[in-house]
């Protein structure tokens, strides 16, 4: 892949790239989960995520493998109160919600607005509901789904990195004055933001990409942002294994993940929580990695700093 490429060139090879689909039913998600999570009124408190099938993202980031489980045309009417009804009969009793549809909520081929008043009666008991956006897609249809609801609403949107020529080639067709404009338009109106950040995305060195997640982290909080959300690149998408083979990318190291997480949550600016997904994948050391995996998931839900023994794996790479 050269740098130099046009967008829809881009486009072409990310998804030549790619494998299949998994089959997925549009009236059900295709998953759910419920987990603690620490609010801003500083309780650790019942979190559900619903994962719903939704048409596939109109975006192809170098680093998405979320089309996995997407259907190719917009899911009827009715088909995602219908999985959110579904869902919440599954799950535990949980006081916050995440509506992540794999895309952006406030896309109208994903989320059908004439299905915003029936998901706005259905998250009529939840404290909190959070959905996820594109900042192309962070306008009014906010405000309109805000004024439906009973819980407040937070969006969610993918800074990625501020690294200006990292953030073009991961094909999202965003720039940081973009994601600046939606969080102070929603700042504004009066709607809590968080921000997704990857940790070493590709094309840089782990101490590059230990750098950049934390100017991400610095620039989110200086616009706005509440919460901010750490994510370690994994390949996993086709096109991020063409990465890995030629040494365009690797995956970041837990210990990484933990000198971010550490950073942010030192600057006392807000939230910032670790993502938690399979971490096994980022280590190497059998012996320190449970200790790393209960450290991270410490911190998250605690917002402190925790001590760490030294292992031996870190006596070695000396
Ligand atoms: S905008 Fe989000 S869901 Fe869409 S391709 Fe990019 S990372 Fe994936
Ligand atoms: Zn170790």
């Amino acid at each position: 892949m050269s740098d130099q490429r046009e967008p829809v060139t881009f486009d072409k090879w990310i998804l030549d790239n790619r494998g299949t689909k998994n089959p997925v039913d549009p009236f059900k998600p295709y998953f759910w989960l419920a987990e603690k999570e620490r609010q801003v009124s500083g309780e650790t408190e019942n979190t559900g995520t619903i994962f719903l099938t939704n048409m596939e993202c109109p975006f192809h980031c170098l680093m998405c493998d979320l089309w996995k489980n997407t259907t190719d045309r917009p899911v009827p009417v009715g088909a995602i109160p219908a999985q959110i009804e579904w869902a919440l009969e599954q799950m535990p009793n949980v006081k916050h919600l995440k509506l992540y549809n794999s895309g952006s909520f406030f896309d109208e081929r994903a989320i059908p607005v004439a299905d915003y008043p029936k998901i706005a009666s259905l998250l009529n008991g939840f404290e909190t509901v959070i959905v996820e956006s594109h900042p192309k897609f962070i306008n009014e249809s906010c405000l309109q789904f805000r004024d439906m609801l009973k819980p407040e609403l937070q969006i969610a949107i993918g800074l990625e990195t501020v690294h200006p020529q990292i953030l073009r080639k991961l094909n999202k067709h965003v720039t940081i004055d973009n994601f600046r404009d939606s969080v102070k338009f929603l700042a504004r109106n009066g709607i809590r933001s968080r921000a997704f950040i990857l940790l070493r995305p590709p094309y840089l060195t782990e101490s590059e990409g230990i750098f950049w997640a934390q100017k991400s982290i610095d620039f989110a909080f200086s616009v706005g942002v509440e919460c901010c959300i750490i994510i370690p690149v994994r390949a996993g998408n086709g096109a991020m294994e063409q990465l890995l083979g030629r040494g365009d990318f690797s995956l970041p190291k837990i210990e990484s993940l933990e000198t971010v997480l550490q950073y942010g949550i030192g600057l006392k600016a807000g939230r910032v929580f670790a993502d938690t997904w399979d971490l096994g994948l980022f280590s190497t050391c059998p012996k320190c990695l449970e200790q790393r995996i209960n450290r991270i998931n410490a911190m998250n839900l605690n917002q402190e700093v925790v001590f760490r023994e030294k292992c031996i794996c870190e006596a070695i790479e000396i």
